[in-house]
């Protein structure tokens, strides 16, 4: 097998319902990786999630026999990425090692934020259910090393922080992930993402938007799918998923959308929950 990324779930801000939704999806932000295994073993041991909104429930039907340990990487902590932690059958079964990172947001670590929202009468759950097998972490400075894999983050522009992951496979291949991100907020913080993700193998980024919805939103921290995908040309990007669709877009504005970038720039499509990517 090829390191494999499969997309769990593309919505963006709160999960969708509906007919109109089927194509590409009514779940909230999450994906899984599985690198290639070493020494010829048939099946992965460990996956690397990223983002566990509601999509991280897909994991289940998704995820091969042979794991036995997730690391997840919390992009931020705004409810559409992180909402799959309070439903997910293994943060309370103990079946699975599961190490969940995230970086230290508005200046605080991410579980004292998730014990003020997971208590009564918001939720009926406290973080006290979860198995002893889960363990949250401070987000590493530096790289850091998952598996097989070399994670590398670096913030980016989006309100109240927000982490950028390039993950380095064995096979040399890259992924960059970019939840939430607004093109254009800050010049310095385009410029590190530009040489960040420069000829990566595979970018899926945040392209919530038409530039129209764009005039009205501006400085809401998400980026048109146009000038997503214009970045991505520019720093030569083999390939370009747009994420974090919009709850309002249908499948067929969204097929519309891409049939738009895909004339323009060939390698780039809109991310579909259920959609499997090799590297
Ligand atoms: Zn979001
Ligand atoms: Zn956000």
């Amino acid at each position: 097998m090829k390191n494999k990324i499969c997309l769990l779930g593309l919505r963006g801000s709160i999960p969708v319902s509906g007919d109109e939704f089927r194509e590409f999806g009514c779940a909230t932000s999450c994906m899984v990786v599985y690198a290639e295994p070493e020494n010829g073993e048939p099946e992965p041991e460990h996956a690397i999630v990223i983002d566990a909104g509601t999509g991280l429930l897909n994991l289940r039907k998704n995820m091969p026999g042979s794991i036995k340990k997730v690391t997840v990487l919390l992009s931020h902590i705004h409810l559409d990425h992180i909402q799959g932690l309070l439903m997910l059958p293994e943060m309370f079964n103990g079946r699975l090692e599961m190490d969940i990172y995230c970086g230290k947001h508005c200046g605080g670590s991410f579980e004292p934020y998730l014990r003020d929202m997971m208590k009564p009468p918001i939720w009926p759950i406290t973080p006290d259910f979860f198995a002893k097998s889960v363990h949250f972490l401070d987000l590493p400075e530096g790289d850091f090393m998952a598996g097989d894999v070399l994670i590398s983050s670096m913030p980016g522009s989006h309100p109240d922080d927000i982490d950028i992951f390039r993950l380095t496979f064995k096979n040399g291949t890259t992924l960059v992930h970019v939840g939430d991100y607004e093109v254009g907020q800050s010049e310095e913080i385009d410029e590190k993402l530009k040489s960040f993700a420069r000829d990566t193998s595979l970018l899926l980024m945040d392209g919530m938007y038409t530039m129209d919805e764009y005039s009205s939103q501006r400085g809401f921290g998400h980026s048109p799918w146009e000038m997503t995908a214009e970045l991505a040309n520019k720093v030569g990007v083999q390939r370009l998923r747009i994420i974090h669709h919009s709850p309002t877009h249908s499948d067929e504005m969204l097929r519309e959308a891409e049939e738009y970038v895909k004339s323009k720039y060939p390698n780039a499509g809109m991310g579909r929950e259920g959609e499997i990517l090799e590297l």
